[in-house]
């Protein structure tokens, strides 16, 4: 069976991270799907998904920091001549990163760690709302 639902996350940009984690759970309560796996993909190219230890020293700022080493703000970026905007480091970030996070779902709930949320990342310069789809294969 496959079940396909979208979930709608605002958020403020700027390397915003939010947990997803409960609505993502929720969609496989939804679903009626006890094992299989869960596919959740941004649609989109400056957000990514992944997992983090949800705490504010990692949120806040050392994933953060780290896109700012590997991809920075500042630095002149191609695609910004393209278009005339400002998120060339955008892209970047969200290429690296990746859009989506596949999560193996045992007795109707995520396989993950203790202190593991799945997070999306919001790397565009300013706030969007973001739709993610969590699409379930399984029975
Ligand atoms: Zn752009």
């Amino acid at each position: 069976m496959v079940k396909t639902e979208k979930i709608e996350v605002k958020t403020k940009g700027n390397c915003n991270i939010v947990d997803i984690t409960e609505r993502v759970s929720n969609t496989i309560a939804d679903s009626g799907i006890s094992n299989g796996t869960i596919t959740v993909f941004n649609v989109g190219s400056t957000a990514g998904i992944t997992t983090t230890e949800y705490e504010p020293g990692l949120i806040n700022h050392d994933i953060g920091a780290a896109f700012e080493k590997v991809a920075p703000r500042a630095s002149r970026y191609e695609h910004e001549e393209t278009w005339h905007d400002d998120n060339g480091h955008s892209h970047v970030r969200a290429a690296l990163l990746g859009p989506s996070l596949s999560v193996p779902v045992v007795d109707g709930r995520l396989v993950l760690g203790t202190w593991q949320q799945i997070v999306l990342v919001d790397f565009d310069t300013r706030p969007r709302t973001r739709t993610v789809v969590c699409q379930i294969v399984g029975e």
